[in-house]
């Protein structure tokens, strides 16, 4: 057989994530595997546990990474949170508030939508009045960043509305961790979860979750079995939590290494100086893609610093400029997803991505490859 070794290509990552991976995660996941219960493995793990409360700025103790993607740190918030039979308010403006409705269905929740479009943030005032009309809602479940959309919600303000009416908070925080501002315990979030792949420069494969202490209880008294073993709080508490480990999975070794050196960047950069740069990194981009008359999607206010959405130009084929800019500029931006497929372009600076050379060669690369598209498609016009 005529196999060989995989090598791939070198790209720059500015799509919806996974974003760059820093040689330092690179390099310490290729360092050897040791046993997932050794005293020094564990010691790791205590520290990996530390410095996401660090990132998600919170005490909650358990705070720890699913084995898993973004999308089973979802499941772990829903199939823990939500007993068969409960009414669960969910937030949707975008792919991802989709997803979490998906969720709710499948372990027996009975969903209630806020409904926004996809471009908007969620309507505060929409939630107040689902609330009203749905006094024996449990939980309000929403996404901070829609990375679909590039949209920022009000995170505070909807979970102060949530805890007034008595309701648990889960949030989806893949995309916000690390790149803006979240701040756990000051907003009151009772269940996050997080990616690895997006702002904290790791490859895909982990979801930093944590849980408040109300939460904890919840879970513990529930009148029912989580329906996912491998995602069940209660056995993975036996694994993460404070006591003595016991065995549940085989932890991703080599993966916890990742992010240990990845959250160890973080502290030393500094968690508000990774917001900063993300926020002039964006600033950097906007101005170049105005100049280049390339306009954003979302409003403003709402614009998440590290997720560009920006609307393609008129005239102009989305696929064949991605498929140009990464097969002659290894560089990789998103495409718009569900109804906005073809509409928008999602250039992403998260993590390691969100530098100031990045910026300047996706400015360079875009122009140019838009600048001889309308020369084609005004010849094409002229030829035919
Ligand atoms: C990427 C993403 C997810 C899913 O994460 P996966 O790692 O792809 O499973 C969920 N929510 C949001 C907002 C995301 O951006």
């Amino acid at each position: 057989m005529k196999f060989r070794s995989f090598t791939p290509p070198l790209r720059t990552l500015l799509g919806p994530g996974p974003s760059d991976v820093h040689p330092r995660v690179r390099e310490a996941m290729g360092r050897p595997t040791i046993g997932h219960l050794d005293p020094e493995f564990i010691r790791m793990m205590d520290e990996v546990k530390q410095m996401l409360q660090y990132g998600f700025q919170t005490q909650n103790a358990m705070t720890f990474p699913v084995s898993a993607p973004g999308s089973a740190g979802m499941e772990a918030c829903v199939a823990n949170l939500v007993e068969p039979g409960d009414k669960i308010v969910v937030c949707q403006n975008g792919v991802f508030g989709r997803r979490l409705r998906e969720n709710v269905v499948r372990v027996g929740g009975r969903p209630v939508t806020v409904d926004d479009a996809w471009g908007e943030p969620v309507d505060p005032q929409k939630l107040e009045d689902c609330l009203k009309a749905n006094s024996d809602a449990k939980v309000v479940a929403f996404v901070h960043a829609e990375t679909s959309t590039g949209v920022c919600s009000d995170a505070e303000t909807l979970a102060a509305i949530a805890h007034r009416y008595g309701c648990f908070v889960l949030m989806d925080a893949v995309t916000s961790l690390g790149g803006i501002p979240v701040r756990i315990d000051d907003w009151r979030i009772d269940a996050v979860y997080s990616g690895s792949q997006k702002c904290l420069s790791c490859p895909p494969g982990l979801s930093p979750v944590s849980f408040s202490p109300r939460a904890v209880e919840r879970i513990k008294s529930r009148k029912t079995h989580v329906t996912s073993w491998f995602l069940d709080l209660t056995l993975l508490m036996g694994y993460w939590g404070d006591g003595k480990r016991v065995y549940h999975h085989t932890a991703p070794v080599n993966a916890l290494y990742g992010l240990h050196e990845a959250l160890l960047m973080l502290t030393e950069e500094g968690i508000e100086q990774a917001w900063a740069r993300h926020r002039r990194n964006h600033d950097a981009l906007r101005e170049g893609l105005e100049a280049i008359d390339v306009s954003f999607y979302v409003k403003p206010p709402f614009r998440l610093p590290h997720l560009n959405a920006v609307t393609v130009p008129r005239g102009i084929d989305d696929a064949r400029v991605r498929e140009r800019l990464l097969r002659e500029y290894d560089l990789e931006i998103g495409a718009g997803l569900g109804d906005l497929v073809g509409k928008i372009f999602r250039i992403g600076l998260m993590g390691h991505s969100s530098n100031p050379k990045n910026v300047s060669y996706c400015l360079s690369a875009l122009s140019e490859v838009l600048m001889d598209e309308r020369r084609g498609s005004s010849s094409n016009r002229v030829l035919a």
